[in-house]
């Protein structure tokens, strides 16, 4: 007889959604992290009074997290204090000028007709197929598995309305905003939000340029920092009888006859389990964890050929003054040719200029707690970083790479920045690789393009090691915290289905 009916593998958002599933489904369950704390990339830690989001820095798409909670008998609502930033974003333009985005679509049009009015009725266009396109997205698609081509032909059976936007699948975000943009002004406004899902306009699947719309559904930051929200899974899981051990490092996946038998740790003991689940890294799951030898040849060869994700740099500053800044977010841009070039010819050639642009967190704006009385918190997570330096290193760059950095954001984007400095810390992508061991820094764990999508993403029920499954980025349908969430309740579906 096993340890445990289950065992989770990291306890991001997914580990923890599924952790807390398993157990209401009535599963002795043991969830393992090997960091000091919950919430993998949705975490928030402390430096001298400040309180900083590592990764994520709002959700939105919240219905689908309700539906989560919802199955564990409780609600969103009841669980985490969600505060609704007053604008969706502001924009500081390449050019120095500044727009933002309220929440009502209208309030938005009136903005983007100060610009260019020739693109009021194409925002408009534009809101109305997204609309329809998220809608349609939401229980069709994210709440829905994708282990199987069989699968992806049921979710578009299921929901037909989706065949309508194939073409989001086919084409890539630069050409939704062409086709619903004129101005160069209002794209380069509508496209930072590629990197959300890690790749170029000219890279991303069409399907991606809905979060410019979708964050106008609503977009919610939790009371008390990002931790607040696997903190509550962690609570209402423990409620419901998992156990959670931090601290608590996963070296392999004991495997035999293609089974997973349950997990070796770091100092050698092994737990035995009759499922074992993994929120990590699905190609360091398999090639390491699991150990190729157990994988047939082209199960070994289909997970090398996955690319890891886009890293970004991140500057967490403690500030002693009110910054001019307006929003929770404010996105410092380019144009969206400058984007796909920075791509090629920085990015891809492992260059990382100081001269940033990316999204500018002022997490304060929504919860002044955070910071000391009269203080704030900035957070600058930039444009993406290789995570090989061409002719150096991380390590050797870090120290001069950083004032450079904020003097350039002083100078540009957020006046006086550089004089109010009280507490700065600088995650390049080889420090983000070491606090959450993800593989090159990755941000969504895989790349989000159509080869890594859908039924060609890992599968949420392994196909190559029985008793094994998968929640998290790595699996359908992809990155960001309700999106995972989904993920969870995907595996949950098919776990209730096959393992009696
Ligand atoms: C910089 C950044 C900004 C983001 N912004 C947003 C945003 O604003 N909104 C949004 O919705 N999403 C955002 N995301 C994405 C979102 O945070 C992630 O997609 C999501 O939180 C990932 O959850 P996960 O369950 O896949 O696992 P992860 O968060 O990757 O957690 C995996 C866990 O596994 C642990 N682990 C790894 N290896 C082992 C092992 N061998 N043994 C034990 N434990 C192990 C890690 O320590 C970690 O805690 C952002 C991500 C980043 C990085």
């Amino acid at each position: 007889m096993s340890d445990y009916n289950v065992i989770v593998i990291g306890a991001g958002i997914g580990g923890l959604a599924i952790s807390a599933l398993m157990a209401k489904q009535g599963r002795k369950v043991l969830l393992l992290e090997q960091s000091d704390r919950v919430g993998g990339c949705c975490s928030t830690f402390e430096r001298e009074g400040y309180h900083f989001d590592l990764g994520a820095s709002l959700i939105e798409d919240i219905q689908v997290m309700d539906w989560c909670f919802q199955r564990l008998g409780t609600t969103l609502a009841q669980e985490v204090e969600l505060i609704p930033p007053h604008l969706i974003f502001s924009i500081i333009f390449k050019d120095g000028s500044r727009m933002r985005y309220p929440k009502s679509i209208e309030e938005s049009a009136q903005e983007i007709a100060k610009i260019a009015p020739e693109d009021v009725k194409g925002w408009y266009d534009f809101c109305k197929y997204m609309k329809a396109f998220n809608d349609a997205a939401v229980e069709g698609f994210f709440v829905k598995p994708a282990n199987t081509l069989g699968d992806v032909v049921r979710m578009f059976q299921q929901t037909p309305t989706m065949l309508k936007y194939m073409p989001l699948f086919n084409g890539n975000y630069q050409a939704v905003l062409k086709k619903f943009f004129k101005s160069d002004k209002i794209r380069e406004s509508l496209s930072y939000q590629c990197f959300y899902a890690g790749l170029p306009p000219e890279l991303l699947p069409g399907l991606y340029a809905v979060i410019p719309y979708s964050e106008h559904e609503g977009i919610y930051y939790s009371k008390g920092g990002m931790v607040a929200i696997p903190a509550a899974f962690r609570r209402v899981g423990e409620k419901l009888g998992m156990t959670t051990r931090l601290n608590t490092l996963v070296k392999k996946v004991m495997v035999k006859d293609r089974r997973a038998l349950g997990v070796v740790l770091a100092d050698g003991s092994e737990i035995t389990a009759d499922l074992v689940i993994s929120d990590i890294n699905a190609k360091k799951l398999y090639l390491d964890l699991i150990g190729e030898e157990h994988l047939p040849s082209i199960v070994r060869t289909g997970v090398k050929s996955y690319e890891y994700a886009m890293s970004t740099p991140t500057v967490y500053l403690g500030v002693d003054y009110d910054p001019p800044l307006e929003s929770h977010h404010t996105l410092a841009t380019i144009p969206m040719e400058e984007m796909n070039k920075y791509w090629w010819d920085e990015y891809e050639q492992g260059r990382y200029p100081a001269q940033q642009f990316g999204i500018i967190s002022c997490t304060t704006r929504s919860d002044p707690d955070l910071a000391p009385k009269g203080h704030n918190i900035i957070i600058l997570t930039m444009g993406p970083g290789p995570y090989k330096l061409d002719g150096t290193t991380w390590e050797a760059e870090k120290k001069e790479l950083l004032p450079k950095i904020i003097k350039y954001y002083s100078d540009r984007y957020i006046p006086d920045l550089e004089k109010h400095v009280s507490v700065a810390e600088f995650s390049t992508p080889a420090d983000f690789e070491k606090r959450l061991l993800s593989p090159e820094g990755a941000i969504y764990a895989l790349r989000q393009d159509v080869p890594h999508s859908i039924c060609f993403r890992p599968a949420a029920k392994s196909k190559s090691i029985k008793g094994l499954y998968l929640v998290g980025a790595s699996t359908h349908p992809g990155g960001g915290v309700p999106v995972v969430t989904a993920s969870a309740m995907n595996a949950a579906d098919l776990i209730e289905k096959y393992e009696k």
